[in-house]
Order: C-alpha cells, then structure tokens, then sequence
C-alpha cells in the first residue's frame, strides 16, 4: 500500500480496516505469473472471455465467489470422517440440523447447486405466461424462469439503478410497484415471489429485514407463495445488523432466523455462503410442495438423502453454514470487501456504492465513458484487467444482461459492471492491494482502451461462451 492511500483513509475506515483476519493459513497454493505477452496470447485466444481461460493462466482469480472459498480444517475434517451411503448418510441428519439450526426450516431438498434447486422450484410451479417477479433476478434464475415459459421482472427500488447514490438497503423491492404488478397482471399469473438476498447482480446490495417484512405482507394477503433466493443471505443479516435499527446487537444468527421466518421457502447456491465447492438447498414450509419437490430430485439431481452430492459434501455443507453465520467470520469478510472497495474510491476510481457483500463492482459507464454499450465496456475492462496484471474478474453487463430484440437489435443491459468478487478466507489485504493498484492503472491508460465486437453468443446465459473480436 502507498503512504497517500493510509493518508487519505477516513478514521474509520482505518480503525475498522485494521482488524486482523480471524485464521491462520494452515495449507498453500503457490501461484504463477505469466508474461504480458504470454497473457495477450491466451486471452486472443479465448475470443476474450475469460471464462474460457485456464485457471492455471491466472495470477488472482476474482470470476466469482461461488465454490472458491477455503474450507475450514473442521470441514476438511468432517468430510473424511463423513461415511458414503446411498440413503441416510449421518451427513444428511448433520444437514437437517444445521438448516433446521439456521433456517429454521424442517422441509428442504439437497440439490448440486443453485441453478439445481431453480430447476426443480420453477419446473414444478411456473407455467407458460406466467410472471416471477423478484428484487432482481440473477441470471440463472432469470434463465430458468424464461426455460420454463415464465417472464422475470425486475421490481427492485429504482434507486439501485444508481451507481453513485449511496443507499443502506439498495436490494429493497419496490413494494407499491409490487402490488400495482400483481394487481396488472392478476394473482393467478403469479405463482410465486422471490427476493434475492443479497441482491447479487444490482451490486451485492442487501434487503434490510422491513422490506422483508413488507413483501412477505403483500404475498401473504394475495396468498402467493414468497421465497428466498438465498445465496448471501447471512450477509445480507450482517448488513442488517450494520444498518438496521433495532438489530444492532442482534448475532447474525438470530437475524437469519428472523428473515427466513417471513419466507415460505428458498432456494440456495451453498456454494456460496456454505462455504463448500458445490452443493445447494431448496427449503420449503409446503409439505405437498416438497414432496413434489423431492420427487422431481430424485429424477434430475438424486436421492433425497444426497441430491446430486457426495456425502461428504453434505457434511462440509453442514459445517460451513454454521461457520456462515459467526459474527466475527461475517465481520472479517465484510471488512475484506470494504477494504478493496475503500483503495478503489481512493484513487476516484467508478464502484457502485456502497460495495456490496461479496464483491466490489467498477463501473464500466463511469470507467470508459466513450465506449458504447454495443461494444461491451465492462467486457473490455474485464479482458484489460486480465491483460494488466493476471487478474480474472466477470463482466455483468450487456454480455450477461443484455437482450435482441424482435429485428435483432441489440438491447444494452441497465447496468455495465466489471465485478470483483472476493473468494472467501482465500486472499489477503496484500494480494487486494495488488488488485487495486493494477486497476488504477488501468484508470489511468482509460483512454487506450478500446471497445469489443461480438462474433458469437448463445441465446441463453451466452456470456459464458460468447466470442469477441477487438474493434480497431
Ligand atoms: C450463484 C447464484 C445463483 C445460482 O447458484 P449456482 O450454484 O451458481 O447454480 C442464484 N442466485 C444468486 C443470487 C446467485 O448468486
């Protein structure tokens, strides 16, 4: 870190940054560092798309957040004790208690990941025509929905839509456009409502517990089903905590029994906050409905009892939800993230604000104003970054976002985000310095970047194996 960068630090920033992480580094992946030119080649090589790039080829991986964190030696150590079985593993009855623990929920269905647990929910309840409205949808469930006949509609408050304005609760849903849809479009349309916690695509903003409560009111007086898209939710209860008044000295815990105790079920990537490399939820309170739901698993993803995992995934799933909702792991990975987001504004440089749970967001409208979203800023960004110094971050923007219409024009995505997601207990302060630096500069050599074109996109989820070509 420069001297100038602890200098124009806030005094809190400083004081809460200093925190130490709360573990120590028992086992290590050494990294290696490619040339420039030998980073040029492999990135012309993917048709910059960095999905496509070999994990070996990057010095820091910030793709995602989901199946990357370090394990715990308490999870290592359950999943070699763990016994496989086909049928009522001890894994699973570890299972039940933690989400009967944390959730609070007694029905819930394993499945291999979150786009799992999708498949399954909106296989059995949306049909044809139907609406789903939500927060805002990320782009499996919004892909799952549209794989079922449904349409995804985004009804977060407009404020997320600003990158600059600095909101507690920028998830929140618009709830007086909530009610104003249902009634639009008719109950019956609407099998269920979903709120996504927190809200990943619109910048990892969290929901606070009102509009919870208040969403959880209107599904309850149209009698519509309301569910969690749960992915973050213990940060989302940390930022509660941070936020809310009346929850301040509530454990993060306690807040997460108290937001699941408005919802009628979830759906769950423990990918991400089971602090696993793969493994999801479905939790549900309907017992006609989970049944439906166990059936349809056992088609697609497994027996009830292991759902598409090993046995010993369930038992570091076990483990890591309840390592998920300690205050001090949950202070420490905000901290991370702050941290990060703090070195960015520092050097002036575009983030949504404020940085959300589990990743910082630079924003590519702000960052290179010149380029037009038909040529994909964020996706330049992301394969520069790549370029620069190593680092694989992900492009939410018009590659992931964006939508042709019927003459198949282009519909450029609301937001244009390079995101930075932060892998749990896997990086230090140093490494996240690194990362900030090389982006500042980038910021300053901005005006040398130039546009992408894209060559080629499948119609759904098509940025994961889209193609580019620069624009001379
Ligand atoms: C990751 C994620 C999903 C999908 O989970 P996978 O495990 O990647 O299939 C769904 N919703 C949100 C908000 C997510 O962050």
């Amino acid at each position: 870190m420069t001297l100038k960068l602890i200098i124009t630090q806030s005094v809190r920033s400083c004081e809460t940054m200093k925190r130490p992480e709360p573990f120590k580094i028992k086992m290590v992946k050494n990294l290696k560092r490619l040339s420039r030119e030998e980073r040029e080649n492999k990135i012309e090589n993917t048709g910059y798309n960095v999905f496509k790039l070999r994990a070996e080829d990057v010095f820091i991986d910030l793709l995602t957040d989901s199946g990357t964190s370090a394990m715990s030696d308490i999870q290592v150590s359950e999943m070699i004790r763990a016994e496989q079985a086909y049928a009522g593993s001890d894994s699973y009855y570890a299972l039940k208690r933690s989400v009967q623990d944390i959730f609070g929920f007694e029905k819930f269905v394993v499945v291999h990941q979150g786009r799992g647990a999708e498949n399954i929910l909106f296989s059995i309840l949306v049909e044809k025509g139907d609406y789903v409205p939500n927060n805002m949808h990320f782009d499996t469930t919004k892909a799952n929905v549209k794989h079922k006949g449904g349409e995804p509609v985004n009804l977060v408050r407009q404020e997320a839509y600003d990158p600059e304005l600095r909101v507690d609760f920028k998830g929140n849903m618009d709830v007086k456009r909530l009610e104003e849809f249902i009634q639009e479009k008719g109950v019956e349309k609407i099998p269920l409502i979903m709120l996504t916690i927190t809200n990943n695509t619109g910048g990892g903003q969290p929901v606070s517990m009102g509009n919870i409560k208040e969403v959880a009111e209107v599904a309850d007086r149209y009698d519509i089903p309301f569910f969690f898209d749960a992915c973050r939710f213990a940060e989302n209860a940390y930022f509660i905590k941070q936020r809310e008044t009346g929850y301040e000295n509530k454990s993060v815990r306690e807040i997460t029994r108290e937001m699941f105790s408005y919802a009628d079920g979830f759906t769950f990537s423990a990918k991400k906050e089971g602090l696993v490399n793969i493994g999801g939820l479905i939790g549900v309170e309907d017992k006609k409905l989970h049944e439906k739901c166990k059936n349809l698993g056992i088609i697609i993803e497994g027996f009830p009892t292991y759902g598409g995992l090993a046995c010993r995934e369930l038992s570091a799933m076990s483990q890591g939800l309840q390592e998920a909702v300690e205050d001090q792991y949950q202070t420490y990975r905000h901290q991370q993230v702050e941290y990060l987001a703090q070195l960015l504004l520092d050097e002036n440089i575009p983030i949504i604000e404020p940085a959300g749970g589990h990743a910082v967001f630079v924003d590519a409208k702000r960052f290179l104003p010149d380029i037009p979203q038909e040529r994909f800023p964020a996706q330049a960004l992301t394969t520069e970054l790549y370029k620069e110094a190593g680092i694989r971050a992900v492009e939410l923007g018009t590659s992931a976002f964006g939508e042709t219409d019927e003459e198949g024009n282009m519909i450029p995505a609301e937001m244009e985000n390079m995101r930075l997601a932060v892998p749990r207990r896997v990086y230090t302060l140093n490494q996240l310095e690194y990362v900030a630096d090389s982006i500042r500069k980038l910021y300053e050599r901005r005006d040398d970047i130039k546009g992408l074109k894209r060559t080629y996109a499948p119609k759904l989820l098509g940025h994961f194996m889209a193609e580019f070509k620069p624009v001379k």
